[in-house]
């Protein structure tokens, strides 16, 4: 299934911590083609609310990259910096439906519930929420604010929610299941996988997952395509969505380019910063990423041309994907 023409819009949103490299460069290129495959648009937001780990001028840089290899949003960027109102709202609209709760625990009072349950471990190294907080603060100050997930076999609803109540069944969220385009039939309960988790932080900044559906949704994004590395926030987003009456897009998850140790690559791991003298020769090691094989190209126009064609045939009709 192709969306038709213009109804398709697709979105390239990489945080400023620094400038692109082969990796990011990936999700750009197959997130610009894939727009470009289905006839749609194609936008840039830069997602600089974690603002201790933003580098000023990264999003210039970034920009700039982009445009040297001949990828140019159809509209300005969009700086999640400049979004604070929608988000709060989208916070106070869950509020309103009981569908978020403030939180007093630190990461030591998580980690000791946690070992009182039985559950020690770690998951990625975050901690899977207990839902300490599900029944009131007792006292303590509010740090953070959560989302509450339902996983109606493991946890009562908290007190203040009665049974019945409509957006509680609308997030009943025993499996979250959703269909990834390359990665094909995916599920999450995540209630087990984190727990209730974080949409404003402790230290006052707005966490990711609140932000990326809000702005997907005001940006009436259509389909997603990104490194795998975020294939494991799918079910939390499709769940915000869901709670703010939100369509959930079309996913498609990339292969990741990997650092010398193995990881992602990223600035941590030995990626190099873009080389913008020589676009042609930093697309075509993406493209390889991406299972394309662009032959000689007489200019940078030519070698998009051919790449959108190749992606045309490997990453659409959804049904074929490789
Ligand atoms: N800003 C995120 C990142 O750079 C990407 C978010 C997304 O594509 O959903 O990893």
């Amino acid at each position: 299934m192709t969306s038709g023409g213009a109804s398709y819009m697709g979105r390239f949103a990489p945080s400023p911590t620094g400038p692109l490299h082969a990796g990011s460069l990936v999700a750009a290129l197959a997130s610009w083609l894939d727009a470009r495959a289905h006839d749609g648009r194609w936008l840039v937001r830069i997602e600089d609310i974690d603002t201790p780990r933003c580098v000023p001028g990264a999003d210039t840089l970034i920009l700039q990259q982009l445009a040297a290899c001949g990828l140019r949003p159809d509209a300005p960027p969009l700086y999640q910096s400049q979004r604070g109102a929608a988000y709060q709202a989208a916070l106070d609209a869950l509020i309103g439906r009981q569908l978020a709760y403030p939180c007093a625990c630190t990461r030591q009072d998580i980690a000791q519930a946690l070992a009182q349950a039985g559950q020690p471990k770690p998951r990625h190294g975050e901690l899977v929420y207990p839902g300490t907080c599900r029944h009131g603060l007792h006292g303590r100050p509010a740090r953070a604010w959560r989302f509450l997930t339902q996983d109606t076999e493991q946890n009562q609803p908290p007190a203040h929610v009665g049974h019945g109540d409509t957006a509680i069944d609308l997030i009943a969220n025993e499996n979250v299941r959703w269909l990834d385009r390359r990665l094909g039939a995916q599920q999450q309960n995540v209630t087990r996988a984190v727990g209730d988790f974080v949409l404003k932080r402790a230290d006052g900044l707005w966490a990711y997952q609140l932000a990326v559906v809000v702005d997907d949704g005001a940006q009436g994004i259509t389909d997603i395509v990104r490194g795998e590395d975020l294939a494991d926030n799918t079910a939390r987003q499709i769940l915000l969505q869901r709670a703010l009456g939100l369509p959930t897009p079309r996913y498609l998850h990339l292969p990741l380019v990997l650092g010398e140790d193995g990881d992602k690559l990223s600035k941590q791991n030995g990626a190099q910063a873009l080389d913008v003298g020589a676009p042609l020769a930093a697309l075509n090691s993406a493209a390889q990423v991406l299972g394309l094989q662009v032959a000689a190209a007489e200019s940078l126009a030519d070698w998009l041309a051919q790449a959108v064609q190749q992606w045309a045939e490997l990453y659409t009709p959804v049904k074929s994907v490789p």
